[in-house]
């Protein structure tokens, strides 16, 4: 399923056969998940680094033609996320800060990604999966992006004992399990008046849900924000205790509406997360099962991608979306 233009519908189409590279193994899609990103490349909110483009960057992929190194061998399961390459040279990279990197290359938006049957992926870049019987295909799928850029999200939070988070969707509803699962107090914000995301919050562990518009019943410690609204980002700083962060979790997100200094005095704070480090990744797929993470997905077939991103669009859907393939 292609994206040929931005803010047209992804077609499907017969692409020839990738070849990796020594670096890269090939990858038979076993299941995809649906990211937020890939709805702003599609609505041309974010730039495509290439097109025709192949989106997708939470591809659960069996290796079918391993890399020179032989990194993961032929049959093993292995996830592909968002970091798709990165130079290993400048000074992010030198500094464990690859998320950063200078010339980092991302998967579904300059490599092709896995709303398709096959795929190629840098094999340093792939990770091992936590075992099938914890995690069938569909099921790990969304840890691959929401689960461990979110986890990177919670870490920017410190120990956070009130975590407010805005947005219920893929993403928070998996770093909602991490929190509680970690001892915290979870307020979840949604749209107002959606009783059915503040229902599945309440489910997921949250001690409070409500609309984005109500003010918590007690000052948050940090926030989280998912959601692509920039006039949440004041709302959450309202929200805070005296040394809190709101950290802002998503890739684009509409202009910020200027507040009152105020709002910011008491050593409050607000920061962006961008991107993973390999590090995150390991650790979050390691934590997933302990906790243990249980993903919420609703399932399209590839040539149903289309409609996935408009309910993403719509709010369709609890937790998150996967392609499956045939
Ligand atoms: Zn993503
Ligand atoms: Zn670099």
């Amino acid at each position: 399923m292609v994206l040929h233009t931005p803010r047209e519908a992804l077609r499907a189409v017969e692409l020839t056969d990738p070849s990796p590279r020594p670096e890269q193994a090939l990858l038979r899609v076993l299941a995809c998940g649906i990211c937020r990103t890939d709805l702003h490349l599609r609505d041309g909110e974010l730039d495509p680094g290439h097109l025709p483009l192949v989106l997708g960057h939470q591809i659960v992929g069996e290796v079918l033609i391993p890399d020179a190194a032989g990194a993961h061998p032929v049959g093993a399961r292995v996830g592909v996320p968002w970091l798709g390459w990165t130079c290993g040279a400048c000074r992010y990279c030198r500094s464990e800060r690859e998320n950063l990197c200078e010339r980092a290359r991302f998967t579904g938006k300059d490599i092709d990604g896995g709303y398709a049957e096959l795929a190629v992926a840098d094999a340093r870049f792939c990770f091992p999966l936590p075992s099938e019987s914890d995690y069938p295909d569909l099921q790990v799928a969304p840890l691959l992006c929401g689960g461990l850029i979110g986890y990177r999200a919670l870490r920017m939070t410190g120990d956070a004992e009130r975590l407010g988070l805005y947005g219920f969707g893929s993403a928070a509803h998996m770093i909602c399990q991490v929190a509680v699962h970690e001892g915290r107090d979870v307020y979840a914000f949604t749209r107002p008046d959606d009783s059915r995301s503040q229902a599945f919050a309440r489910e997921l562990g949250a001690a409070w849900a409500g609309g984005s518009d109500d003010a918590p019943p007690e000052p948050l410690d940090a926030a989280i924000v998912f959601a692509p609204a920039g006039p949440l980002v004041p709302t959450a700083l309202r929200a805070l205790a005296p040394g809190g962060t709101v950290v802002c979790a998503g890739i684009h997100m509409s202009d910020i509406p200027s507040f009152p200094y105020a709002d910011l005095w008491q050593e409050r704070s607000i920061r962006s997360v961008a991107n993973l480090t390999r590090a995150d990744g390991t650790a979050f797929l390691a934590l997933a099962p302990q906790v243990p993470v249980r993903t919420t997905v609703t399932t399209y077939e590839l040539a149903q991608a289309e409609q996935a991103l408009s309910d993403l669009r719509a709010g369709a859907f609890e937790g998150a979306a996967v392609l499956t393939l045939p």
